[in-house]
């Protein structure tokens, strides 16, 4: 297919937030990919920020990294998991970013002296920027709008696909619009009402919506399927159900039993093809639902009222256990709840601990303890980034004698800063999008543990932080057994540490999370769980 006959695939959503937009995209992506066609999957998020790599978890959930180094939205992360295929930094755009192309082109005269307006210069950006992605010869690009129809803010982007629709031709794009049925339980009833309403709001900018995705928790009956589909100017074939499932990754199968995939490309005047085969999906799904054994790890973290702030850590445990037919239950443990309570309490019966990621000092001193615990009772334990910079202030305290050794991040006058701030972090002041971001080659010692696990001798792995491990206490924690086993090829950064006899003690600077996918589950995650169950 030539670059001219990309499609392009609108997902709304209305009623209400949170329905679920971003796994119905994720789910669609799936199906058209295993038909064959070359998808990707990109989100509007209508917020001033820039991206969320500011934002606070509780606010906006996890932060999701990309190989390319932009701070996204977690739906990218189902994006990936689903589609098993890497998005970049044009998959996410916020209205921030919108804004700030159009006021430097401002800036820089490039409007010859006209009126910057919503009409036609925000629209035109968002425009380019849902066509950008279209460089890289993808048949179809399904482009999520976040937030809910009639929304002030997603005005511009509801505008943008009007124009879009107008430009491209009606067989080249089309409207999915996903909307919630509420149950009345006094009635017995679902309602169409809500949901009518927002397609009417939708239509009153000019955008019809082909297909009606519906979240319930009932099965819609026929009459309100007929309902819907009369006014909501729909097809009937074009109402598709979307129940309340017992996961998130059985979305794509309830999906396709509806001939969801099949309904969107008739819209698209596109061939469908040979039916989707998914079967390893099935396969993962069918080891998923049946484990043979089971495990508990701990996430000790400091965000984890809200287990959305680590979205991509417990989707790892669910592709790597069923892998492994193996069912990986999370304890959400506070770290600040270790330091009123004792490690020992709560971390007594777990098969394996693993230190989130994280940022500021709030419950440090708990995660200290969760480490020294698993170092000493020779739990497994996993560190990721924070975790691997809290395993190496836990080892210099308490086996290196150096009592006072801390991460430069919450103490900046300790004596013994085992990690410290990254040579090129120094000057740095905006706190936005100046880490160190994305994949980073590692190249991994041989004959270490973390060798092995990778069966690799070099891997790609994507980073988020400012601190780093302190090469100068190098060859002390060396000489007591915390090796540092994987190093940067071009800085020679500490990457990973692994522990001398203990059945289980790795730390990684970096976020193995970000590449488990449901097809290439991570290898770590699967060693991991390995451990747990072999101590058990
Ligand atoms: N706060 C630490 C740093 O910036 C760790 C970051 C993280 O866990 N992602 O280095």
């Amino acid at each position: 297919m030539s670059k001219k006959e990309t499609k392009y695939i609108f997902v709304t959503g209305g009623v209400t937030s949170s329905l679920g937009k971003g796994i119905v995209s994720a789910s669609l992506g799936l199906l058209l990919k295993s038909r064959g066609f070359k998808v990707t999957i990109q989100k509007l998020d209508p917020y001033i920020n820039i991206d969320p790599g500011t934002l606070n978890p509780y606010e906006h959930g996890e932060c999701y990294v990309t190989d390319d180094g932009a701070e996204t939205d977690l739906d990218l992360g189902h994006y990936e998991r689903f589609l098993d295929a890497p998005t970049s930094q044009n998959n996410n755009v916020t209205t921030g970013k919108i804004y700030q192309t159009v006021i430097e082109k401002e800036r820089k005269g490039d409007f010859l002296g006209k009126t910057v307006q919503v009409i036609p210069h925000i629209t035109n950006e968002i425009k380019r920027r849902i066509k950008m992605l279209s460089k890289k010869d993808y048949d179809i690009i399904i482009t999520e709008i976040g937030g809910t129809v009639g929304d002030i803010e997603s005005l511009p982007y509801i505008e943008s696909v009007r124009q879009l629709q107008w430009e491209l031709g009606k067989t080249n794009s089309m409207v999915i619009h996903l909307t919630l049925l509420p149950y009345l339980a006094s009635s017995g009833e679902l309602k169409t009402k809500p949901s009518q309403h927002s397609v009417r709001q939708l239509m009153e900018s000019g955008v019809q919506a082909d297909v009606l995705v519906c979240r319930t928790e009932y099965t819609i009956p026929k009459e309100q399927k007929a309902k819907l589909a009369q006014f909501c100017n729909v097809s009937l074939g074009n109402v598709i159900e979307c129940i309340d499932m017992e996961t998130i990754y059985e979305v794509p199968l309830y999906l396709q039993k509806q001939n969801f995939d099949e309904v969107v490309l008739k819209e698209l005047n596109l061939q469908p093809g040979k039916e989707s085969n998914l079967k390893e999906w099935k396969t993962f799904l069918k080891k998923y639902k049946n484990p043979k054994r089971s495990v508990e790890i701990a996430l000790v973290g400091k965000y984890v009222s809200l287990q959305d702030s680590y979205k991509s850590i417990a989707e790892a445990f669910i592709h790597a256990g069923a892998d492994m037919e193996t069912e990986v239950r999370i304890k959400w443990v506070y770290s600040g709840d270790i330091e009123v309570e004792g490690a020992e309490k709560l971390l007594q019966n777990v098969d394996g601990i693993l230190i989130a990621p994280g940022f500021g000092d709030r419950g440090i001193e708990g995660k200290i303890q969760a480490a020294k615990y698993a170092r000493e009772n020779k739990i497994p334990l996993f560190g990721i980034c924070l975790g691997m910079q809290i395993m190496t202030i836990e080892f210099a305290r308490n086996v290196l004698n150096l009592a006072k050794a801390n991460s430069m991040e919450f103490d900046t006058s300790t004596p013994d800063p085992v990690i410290a701030l990254m040579e090129e972090q120094k000057n740095v002041v905006d706190k936005g999008g100046t880490m160190r971001l994305g994949a980073w080659k590692c190249v991994l010692k041989q004959g270490s543990k973390l060798a092995e696990i990778y069966g690799a001798k070099t891997i790609s792995e994507r980073h988020r932080h400012r601190y780093e491990f302190n090469s100068d206490y190098k060859k002390d924690f060396e000489d007591h057994g915390l090796m540092p086993t994987g190093h940067n090829p071009e800085t020679g950064l500490v990457e990973t540490l692994e522990l001398k006899d203990h059945p289980f003690y790795i730390g990684v600077q970096y976020h193995p999370e970000y590449k488990s996918t449901v097809a290439t589950p991570h290898p770590l995650f699967k060693a991991f769980i390995a451990a747990a169950t072999k101590g058990k």
